[in-house]
């Protein structure tokens, strides 16, 4: 939390806000939280925010200053949130940086993290380009289905931990794995190996529909995620089976939604999602 919908949400109502605003400043409350290039943090002053782009589950802010384009980076992370200066925290000690727009009011945009240390960079663009090549897979919203299905299988391991895999597949986390996997009736523990190319074609189309239904909904709001401008997410509401363990498959097969414990709680139904449905 949050995942891909939830980022996505945030980096749109960034870009209405405050697309093509100058920077006064950064203000940058504790340095431990600039994981690179605190040094650069002045050239920033008088920028303008040019680009606000979804990585993932990181937002990157491209700014250009007479022609020289600088970028800040802002991981959300488990606890990471991005906020318009409207919106009321409970904990405004974790307010760790500030990005002041030109504006009279409502002019920042306010970076609150409880886990503080290294979670925002200042790079440039080759800066940028490193960070982005090693961190992130394709992207589920952007990779088309051919693609999809070679990324997938030629990778072996566990369905679900492939899918949560971020240089695999960048930004799906737990909760829209299990969803996903309900939806397309696969177990989470199956080998992806012993997966047909008609199934995994299917996964694609599913994995954009639950995602692009999240989205539109304003995400999921599970341990606290608000949106810049302090709304909560709803698609909560619609989730199948995470965090619905013991409770009627909504399938209405008759059986039970299962927990399974491990690094990351699974969900799922066990008739719905056999591990002998591969083919
Ligand atoms: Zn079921």
């Amino acid at each position: 939390m949050p995942e891909l919908p939830e980022a996505e949400v945030v980096a749109r109502q960034i870009r209405t806000r405050f697309l093509g605003t100058r920077l006064r400043e950064i203000w940058v409350g504790r340095e431990d939280i600039v994981r690179e290039g605190y040094t650069t943090v002045l050239w920033y002053r008088g920028a303008s925010l040019q680009s606000i782009e979804r990585f993932g589950k990181s937002i990157v802010l491209g700014f250009t200053n007479e022609q020289v384009c600088r970028y800040v980076v802002a991981e959300l992370g488990m606890t990471g949130l991005l906020l318009f200066q409207s919106t009321q925290v409970k904990s405004p000690q974790h307010i760790h940086v500030r990005l002041l727009f030109d504006g009279s009011s409502e002019s920042e945009l306010r970076y609150w993290n409880p886990r503080r240390f290294g979670r925002l960079s200042l790079l440039d663009k080759a800066g940028l380009e490193r960070y982005l090549a090693r961190r992130f897979g394709v992207d589920p919203l952007l990779v088309s289905q051919p693609d999809f299905v070679r990324v997938l299988r030629e990778r072996r391991g566990r369905l679900k931990s492939l899918l949560m895999h971020q240089q695999v597949v960048a930004g799906i986390g737990n909760i829209y794995a299990n969803e996903i996997l309900f939806r397309a009736g696969l177990h989470p523990n199956m080998q992806v190996g012993r997966l047909s190319v008609g199934k995994v074609e299917r996964l694609y189309g599913i994995m954009r529909e639950v995602l692009e239904e999240a989205i539109a909904c304003g995400g999921s709001s599970v341990r606290d995620f608000f949106a810049p401008d302090g709304t909560e997410g709803q698609y909560k509401r619609r989730h199948l089976v995470y965090g619905k363990g013991g409770q009627p498959c909504p399938n209405h097969c008759g059986g039970t939604i299962r927990r399974h414990q491990g690094e990351r709680s699974s969900y799922f139904c066990p008739r719905c999602q056999s591990l002998r449905s591969a083919k």
